[in-house]
C-alpha cells in the first residue's frame, strides 16, 4: 500500500533513474572508461548536452546552473563543452553508430545567443554528425527568444522545441523567481509556429507558490488555446537546496506549497481538458496532441476517468525520441558540467562545478566525477520502474529482454497497487489507471532492491 504524505515536505518525490545518485561514487570510474572504451552493444545511441546557464534562478530549482556568466565565460564554456564532444567522438563505444536523438538540456540553452548558438553547432559539427536523429530537443526559456533566434534553432535542425511556460500568472511566475513574464510567451509563440517545429512543448508545474483554481483553470485554458504538440506537467516538489527548501528548514516556515491531493487534482483537470480536446496519455506527466481524432471522440473517452486513453491507442501521435529510448536502456552520452550518462549498461556524471569541468577538459581528460554499474538485476529494475512512468508495461518484454517474470518476481507488489486501483493487469499488460499515473512516483520504490528502500535519491 501507498502511503501519501499529504503536505508537499522538503525532500525528492520524482524518480530518474535507479539505483539511486546517491549511491553512485569515483570508484566506478574504472567501469565507466572501461564501458566508453569498449565497442557498443547493439542499442540506440543518444546524446545530451547541458547549457547550465539561466537568466534567473528560480526559488524551486536544484539544478547546476550558473546565472552570474558574461560573454567571456559563455565562450569558455562552449569552447570546453565542444572540447568534450571532440574527446567523446573518439570513443570506441561511437562505434559508427548513428546519433537516434539529441537533448539540448539545463539550465536554458536558449540563453546562448544566436550568433553563440551558430558558432557551437558549427564545432559540433566539426566532430559529430546527427542527420540522421529522429528528434533534437533544445529546451527554451520564453524570454531569452527573439525572432530570429527561433528561425536560427530551426535551421540548424531542431526538431522538438519545448518552452519552460510553468504557468500564466505573472504574479505566480515573479514569487517563484522565474525570469520571464506572461507577455514574452505570447511574443514567442507565433515565431515559434511559423518555424515550422515538428513538435513544441509546453512546460507547466502544477502547484507552484500562490496557485489557486482559479488560475490553474486559466492556465490550463490557456494552454489549450496554444494547441501545442505535447503539454508536459509536473507537480511541483520541494528538493533539497532550493531557495524555497532552505527557507522552510532554515527559518521553520510553514511548506508553503500545495499538499499532494490538491496537486494531484490540478493535474487531473488538466489531463481531462487536455484529453477532451484531442490529447492523449503518453506518461505520468506527459498528454500529446493526437492528429486524426476529433474532440467528440476525445471527450467521449475523457468521461471515463479510471480507463485511461493512451496516445498509441488508434492514430498517429507525437512520439518523444529521447525519454523512450533513454527508458528502454538505450546508450545516452553525457556532455556539459554535471550531466548524466549511461553507457552499456553503466551509469556515470560529469564534474559538477565549473573549475572542475573545465580544468579537466582544459588537461584534454573527459570531466568524470562518479558512476555505478548496476547488476543486471538493477538493470531490469531501472527499465522496469522507468517503463511504468509511461503508464504501461509489457511483461513480455521483460520476460525476452531478461528472462524474468516480473508478475511473478513482484507479485505481491504488482497485486498490492492493484488492490489499491491504481493499476490494472490483463495477462502481460500492466496498465496505470488515472489514479495510479497521478502519483506514479510514489508507486516505484517498492519494486527497489531492500537496500534502497528509503534511501535519499539525489
Ligand atoms: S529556468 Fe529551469 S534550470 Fe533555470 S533556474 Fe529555473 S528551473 Fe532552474
Amino acid at each position: 500500500m501507498v502511503t501519501d504524505a499529504t503536505k508537499t515536505e522538503v525532500g525528492s518525490y520524482f524518480i530518474a533513474n535507479y539505483p539511486p545518485f546517491s549511491q553512485w561514487s569515483p570508484d566506478a570510474l574504472d567501469d565507466v572508461r572501461a564501458a566508453l572504451n569498449a565497442p557498443p552493444r547493439d542499442v540506440p545511441l543518444g546524446l545530451y548536452l547541458h547549457i547550465p546557464f539561466c537568466r534567473k534562478r528560480c526559488k524551486f530549482c536544484y539544478f547546476r546552473v550558473y546565472t552570474d556568466k558574461n560573454a567571456h565565460d559563455v565562450e569558455q564554456y562552449v569552447a570546453a563543452l565542444s572540447r568534450e564532444i571532440e574527446l567523446v567522438s573518439k570513443l570506441p563505444v561511437m562505434g559508427g553508430r548513428p546519433f537516434r536523438f539529441l537533448y539540448f538540456g539545463g539550465g536554458t540553452p536558449s540563453f546562448l545567443s544566436g550568433k553563440q548558438l551558430t558558432s557551437l553547432f558549427d564545432r559540433l559539427r566539426a566532430n559529430i554528425r546527427w542527420d540522421q536523429a529522429e528528434e533534437v530537443t533544445f529546451e527554451c526559456e520564453p524570454g531569452t527568444l527573439s525572432e530570429p533566434k527561433v528561425h536560427t534553432l530551426r535551421e540548424l535542425g531542431v526538431t522538438r522545441l519545448s518552452l519552460g511556460i510553468e504557468n500564466f500568472s505573472d504574479s505566480i511566475l515573479e514569487e517563484n523567481g522565474r525570469a520571464h513574464l506572461s507577455s514574452e510567451v505570447y511574443r514567442s509563440w507565433d515565431w515559434i509556429r511559423a518555424a515550422g517545429f515538428p513538435n513544441v512543448n509546453i512546460d507547466l508545474i502544477a502547484g507552484m507558490v500562490g496557485e489557486s483554481w482559479d488560475n490553474w483553470r486559466d492556465s490550463i485554458r490557456r494552454t489549450v488555446e496554444l494547441a501545442p504538440d505535447s503539454v508536459t506537467i509536473y507537480q511541483m516538489e520541494l528538493p533539497f537546496n532550493t531557495v524555497y527548501s532552505k527557507d522552510i528548514l532554515g527559518n521553520q516556515f510553514e511548506t508553503p506549497v500545495a499538499d499532494w491531493p490538491t496537486k494531484r487534482a490540478w493535474v487531473d483537470y488538466a489531463f481531462n481538458e487536455l484529453a477532451a480536446t484531442g490529447y492523449r496519455v503518453s506518461s505520468a506527466y506527459t498528454m500529446v496532441r493526437q492528429s486524426g481524432r476529433g474532440p467528440a471522440h476525445a471527450a467521449q473517452s475523457s468521461q471515463n476517468t479510471r480507463h485511461v486513453t493512451f496516445s498509441d491507442e488508434g492514430s498517429q501521435t507525437t512520439s518523444f525520441s529521447y525519454r523512450d529510448n533513454l527508458w528502454r536502456g538505450s546508450d545516452l552520452l553525457a556532455t556539459g558540467v554535471a550531466s548524466f550518462g549511461h553507457v552499456s549498461g553503466v551509469h556515470y556524471q560529469n564534474q559538477p562545478d565549473w573549475p572542475g569541468y573545465i580544468g579537466m577538459l582544459d588537461r584534454g581528460e573527459l570531466p568524470l566525477l562518479r558512476g555505478l554499474k548496476p547488476t543486471p538485476h538493477q538493470l531490469l529494475i531501472r527499465e522496469m520502474i522507468l517503463q511504468l512512468k509511461t503508464g504501461r508495461l509489457d511483461a513480455g518484454y521483460f520476460r525476452q529482454k531478461f528472462g524474468v517474470e516480473i508478475l511473478k518476481a513482484w507479485r505481491k507488489e504488482f497485486l498490492a497497487h492493484q488492490a489499491d486501483d491504481y493499476l490494472t493487469i490483463a495477462g502481460d499488460h500492466i496498465e496505470l489507471t488515472r489514479q495510479g499515473l497521478l502519483r506514479a512516483d510514489a508507486l516505484l520504490p517498492v519494486f527497489f532492491e531492500p537496500e534502497h528502500q528509503g534511501v535519499r535519491y539525489t
